[in-house]
């Protein structure tokens, strides 16, 4: 049903009830979002990146002018856990400077992912009085209970446990035991409060000091910051069990008009070459490193190509052909603007570019299809480049294409100089458009050594250089950086540099010379 501007309102998968819904906000065009945020006691990797990735994206979706709302996003910093405590034991440090050191590192890549700052970034020490209160709270219902290591949480207390996810507490139950260390009256219950054993972080309660369980956290930041019920609570498909059920547990006993939140919204899992990304598999990979190898706006539309709720697969050969969809788009959105001589496609009439909107914003308004939404943008406008500019609608194109390309994030890229404008400053060679197209430092040594051998042919050839080894063609792009700088063009320098750099060849100056090594080669 549209709704009372005539539109078709956002649908959203709905975790609660199984189905895909209408989004309605129970604030006036105000939707409160809070997704559980990174635990950063250990590096980061792309697989935490992926949902937060996505709630980007719906946030900005729901921000364009389009919806019009207003939102207010919440993503918290699980900031005390075992892990923290334990790496700051072994290391002789504290639990909050292995958290620092991590969280400083994955919010660089989330700047350089383009993920826009959350309204609120609640640190969970910071909430300790409304943790403290909220435990007493469920105390005095009769919902959690104190032993003589901490305070539990009875699920048999709550008759709707499991309803989230669709489990059966008979079934959980089944093959549950409880840990020697733990002394509690019934598996399933779980950790409110963890007495502080000694030297261990802790803070006061009226139970024993201790520090919060990581469920109850979540429950006191989103009912302190949104209030609750709030639309959206979101996180990874991996949240729904048993961390989701918890929060649920936890809230709604204390509320007087359940559910805490209307839509629970998932994202899917992302693996490596098919496997799970973990330190025990020898893939692990930290987010910095990764973004130092590829392109993050090519990671960004990676990740829209496939549905959010659906598991995902990163290869190397995924993410090549992502960065050559984004400069594709790049090039396209030059052409339209009148930056270059149109080159690309021909066979689409003035109406696709009508034809690309409605099916755009309609793929997106159906459960974020942000797949489909592309679809459609390469389809009609960047396929039909010709045919647009001809038919007159050419920078009516590129602005379609700028407003779709900021919901997705990626809109930084559409202004960048491509690497032609840097030839011109290098006379006749041609080293960076080949380099960018022919080396991936993360290829097989095979393949590696091929885009080696083609790398060399092309630039021979443009260099009239032909037979020369790459050993040679490179000192003569090295040659051009040296140049600039002897005559003070530093700027220039090192722009060619930090180019070459990106695609994996390592510029290093030493007093005599600069020397140059091909990353993985
Ligand atoms: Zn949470």
């Amino acid at each position: 049903m549209p709704n009372s501007n005539g539109k078709m309102p956002l649908r959203l998968y709905n975790t609660r009830t199984h189905r895909v819904e209408p989004l309605t906000p129970l604030q006036p065009d105000h939707v409160r979002i809070y997704v559980c945020g990174l635990t950063p006691s250990a590096e980061g990797h792309l697989g935490h990146a992926r949902s937060f990735l996505f709630f980007d994206v719906l946030r900005r979706y729901l921000t364009h002018r389009r919806n019009g709302y207003r939102v207010t996003y919440v993503k918290n910093v699980t900031d005390i856990d075992d892990r923290s405590i334990a790496t700051a034991q072994a290391e002789g440090t504290t639990y909050d400077a292995v958290i620092s050191r991590h969280y400083a590192s994955f919010q660089a890549s989330m700047r350089k992912l383009g993920v826009l700052e959350p309204d609120h970034e609640p640190y969970a020490t910071a909430y300790i009085p409304q943790i403290v209160e909220m435990i007493g709270e469920l105390m005095e219902l009769g919902y959690a209970y104190a032993t003589q290591d901490g305070v539990y949480y009875r699920v048999a207390a709550f008759p709707r446990y499991g309803a989230l996810s669709g489990k059966n507490v008979d079934e959980l139950l089944v093959g549950a035991r409880i840990a020697e260390n733990e002394h509690k009256d019934d598996p399933l219950d779980f950790a409110l409060w963890k007495f502080a054993k000694p030297g261990e972080p802790h803070w006061d309660s009226p139970w024993g000091a201790g520090r919060p369980g990581w469920h109850i956290e979540c429950s006191a930041m989103s009912r302190t910051l949104l209030g609750v019920p709030f639309d959206i609570h979101g996180g990874g498909y991996d949240l729904i069990f048993p961390h989701h059920e918890n929060e649920i547990a936890q809230s709604e006993p204390l509320m007087t008009a359940p559910p805490m939140a209307e839509m629970w919204v998932h994202g899917g899992l992302l693996n490596f070459d098919g496997r799970k990304m973990s330190k025990s598999l020898g893939n692990f990979e930290p987010l910095s490193a990764l973004l130092q190898r590829h392109d993050p706006l090519a990671i960004r539309l990676l990740f829209l190509q496939t549905g959010y709720r659906k598991p995902m697969n990163f290869t190397e050969e995924s993410i090549a052909g992502a960065r050559a969809a984004l400069e594709k788009s790049v090039s396209a959105y030059r052409q339209l603007r009148g930056l270059e001589p149109a080159t690309m496609g021909g066979r689409y009439p003035k109406q696709s570019l009508e034809r690309a909107r409605t099916l755009f914003f309609e793929a997106l308004d159906d459960d974020m299809n942000t797949s489909g939404a592309l679809g459609a943008a390469f389809e009609h406008v960047i396929g039909g480049v010709r045919g647009l500019i001809e038919s007159g609608v050419g920078s009516e194109a590129a602005d379609f294409l700028a407003d779709a390309w900021s919901i997705f994030g990626i809109a930084p890229a559409l202004d960048r100089q491509p690497s032609a404008d840097m030839l011109v400053r290098i006379g006749d060679s041609v080293l960076l458009v080949e380099v960018k197209q022919y080396v991936d430092a993360r290829w097989s040594p095979e393949r590696q050594a091929e885009a080696h051998a083609n790398l060399q042919a092309k630039i021979g050839d443009r260099l009239g250089a032909n037979g020369q080894p790459l050993e040679a063609l490179i000192p003569a792009a090295i040659e051009k950086r040296l140049e600039a700088r002897k005559n003070k063009d530093f700027a220039f320098g090192d722009q060619l540099r930090d180019a070459l750099a990106a695609e994996g060849i390592t510029l290093r100056d030493s007093k005599d010379e600069t020397t140059w090594t091909l990353a993985g080669g």
